[in-house]
């Protein structure tokens, strides 16, 4: 059906219209095909979007495009011509640029050092410093990609450091430029200049490949669409004649809702309370600098923003996994704050259930079983316990085995090291062992990261059931989609403060981005 409404759809171009067009391209690592047997069609001056869940194969396939991988099969075709690109240095001279998810950039080096780093071995041969900065300028002018020559990119802010990106390859004349999930780490307003830049290049007859799992960016700026599923590319629509819900269905096979269904909350009493909360780093550097928040029973208080603002550092502390000062109080008891019981065991004991942020190195223990990783924390419990000594592991096996089902994480055998599931299987782990614990408080970071979408509406739904039980719920995410349908309020944090509250009714994308980007509160705190 796929394959038909592909051929239905995308009427055979030109070759000499083409950009780019793969054939046959096919991937493995070891037993996990990667890309199988992808054809598709790039037409020149357009920006095609290419989407698909996590693992679904799209930074594989940009991966050989760009000579990163060698294709195990498949031929590429730049400009209508058979291309070998066995190198990322083949890639540049056939005029290909690409800016990955995370930056190549060399942190303590100017932009323009950065620029022409490597790209004397390009068309520009060895040019003088003066003579690159020169160029740089006309290219920062040309495309509104302005950023000080002589900064260093560590005083760069990540929205900064991507328009570097984009200048080297420029700079190193590309004409078709490749962008791996480049929204991810920016606000919304640096996300909409991104975009405008695009729209610019595009103009100026460059091709864009953008890369995204967010269906509203393809929807708001490419012509047309691919989706990829399991390694393979499902279908190739034009954006125009299609919608966020059939590139869903497209994308995980199966029809999502891609609203969350929710009824309205019916706070109850105050279960955190949060005063003038302050954490510094290791190295003394002020991380929150007083946090006042509370969160009521059957309520879901978003904290929205830009990573790295102090939501991590928010999260750790209530965990009781940093050390803090001020005052939280749960239930009306003052929790320690010390950060002795650096498990978060204590926590626990008093009703606070954790999903962190981090679950490669603070959520799992990726060498242990499922059956493990669910018990962690938890096998202190006297339901676990023959006697003082003895855990009853079976008893451990069987109530994993039940979480496991519920939650329906696949493969469902609890035997299984953490490490041989999925991200999105690793995550319903770890939100089963959390939400089952039927907690006063859940603390939930980024819930969703790298997460597909089918295990996003589960997880999403599971939140929500949480909060209708009458919980209280602190859920931290950089998706703003996400803290848009699930709260029933938003903090939004920026340089360790809260920067003020809203009402997700009253509220949009642009309001939430002035407060990520640290633009003070005009309308008053709540
Ligand atoms: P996407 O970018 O769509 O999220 P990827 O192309 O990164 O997907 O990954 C596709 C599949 O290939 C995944 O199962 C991933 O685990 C696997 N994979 C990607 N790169 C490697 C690698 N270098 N070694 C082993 N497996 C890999
Ligand atoms: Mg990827």
């Amino acid at each position: 059906m796929a394959a038909e409404r592909q051929q239905g759809r995308q009427a055979a171009a030109a070759p000499d219209s083409l950009a780019i067009e793969l054939r046959g391209i096919s991937k493995s690592f070891g037993p996990v095909q990667a890309n199988k047997d992808i054809s598709i069609q790039v037409r020149r001056g357009s920006i095609h979007g290419i989407i698909g869940e996590n693992g679904a194969g799209k930074s594989t396939l940009m991966s050989i495009l760009y000579g990163f991988y060698r294709a195990d099969a498949g031929e590429i075709y730049i400009g209508g011509r058979l291309t070998p690109i066995p190198d990322s240095q083949s890639a540049i001279r056939a005029g290909i640029g690409m800016v990955f998810q995370h930056f190549k950039l060399v942190q303590n080096f100017t932009v323009l050092e950065n620029v022409i780093l490597g790209a004397e071995e390009g068309r520009l041969l060895r040019p003088s410093l003066a003579k690159a900065r020169k160029a740089l300028a006309d290219l920062a002018r040309e495309y509104e990609l302005e950023v000080d020559p002589d900064a260093r990119i560590e005083d760069l802010s990540v929205g900064h450091q991507q328009r570097v990106e984009i200048l080297k390859a420029l700079y190193r004349q590309a004409d078709i430029l490749i962008l791996d999930e480049p929204t991810g780490v920016l606000t919304p307003a640096e996300a909409d200049h991104l975009f405008r830049i695009l729209k610019g290049l595009r103009e100026q007859g460059k091709t864009i490949i953008l890369i995204t799992h967010k269906l509203r960016e393809i929807m708001e700026i490419t012509d047309t669409v691919s989706v990829m599923r399991r390694g393979q590319m499902t279908a190739t629509v034009q954006t125009a004649e299609t919608s966020p819900e059939e590139l869903a269905e497209l994308m995980v096979g199966r029809k999502v809702l891609l609203r969350v269904d929710k009824a309205p909350a019916i706070p109850g009493r105050t279960v955190l309370k949060v005063e003038n909360l302050r954490v510094r780093d290791e190295n003394g550097v002020e991380r929150l600098k007083g946090i006042d928040l509370t969160v009521r029973a059957g309520e879901i208080l978003g904290i929205a923003g830009v990573a790295g603002n102090g939501q991590s550092e928010l999260l750790e502390v209530l965990g009781g996994i940093a050390r803090g000062a001020g005052s939280v109080q749960l239930n009306g008891v003052e929790l320690d704050l010390s950060g002795k019981h650096s498990d978060g065991q204590s926590r626990r004991l008093q009703g606070i259930a954790h999903v962190p942020e981090d679950r490669q190195h603070l959520g799992m223990i990726m060498d242990f079983t499922a059956w493990e990783n669910v018990a962690f924390g938890y096998h202190n419990e006297p339901e676990y316990q023959k006697n003082a000594l003895l855990m009853d592991n079976e008893a451990l096996r069987e109530d994993t085995r039940r979480k496991m089902e519920r939650f329906d994480v696949r493969p469902p055998d609890c035997t299984l090291a953490a490490k041989n599931f999925s991200g999105g299987n690793q995550q319903k782990l770890i939100v089963a062992r959390e939400i089952e614990r039927n907690p006063d408080l859940l603390l939930i970071g980024q819930p969703t990261r790298g997460v597909d979408i089918g295990a996003i509406e589960f997880i999403h739904k599971q939140i929500l059931a949480l909060r209708d039980a009458g919980k209280a719920v602190l859920l931290v995410s950089v998706e703003l989609d996400e803290i848009m349908s699930l709260s029933d309020r938003i903090a939004v944090m920026f340089d360790g403060r809260i920067m003020g509250f809203r009402d997700p009714a009253t509220t949009d994308e642009r309001d939430l981005g002035l407060l990520m980007a640290g633009v003070d509160d005009v309308k008053g705190a709540a």
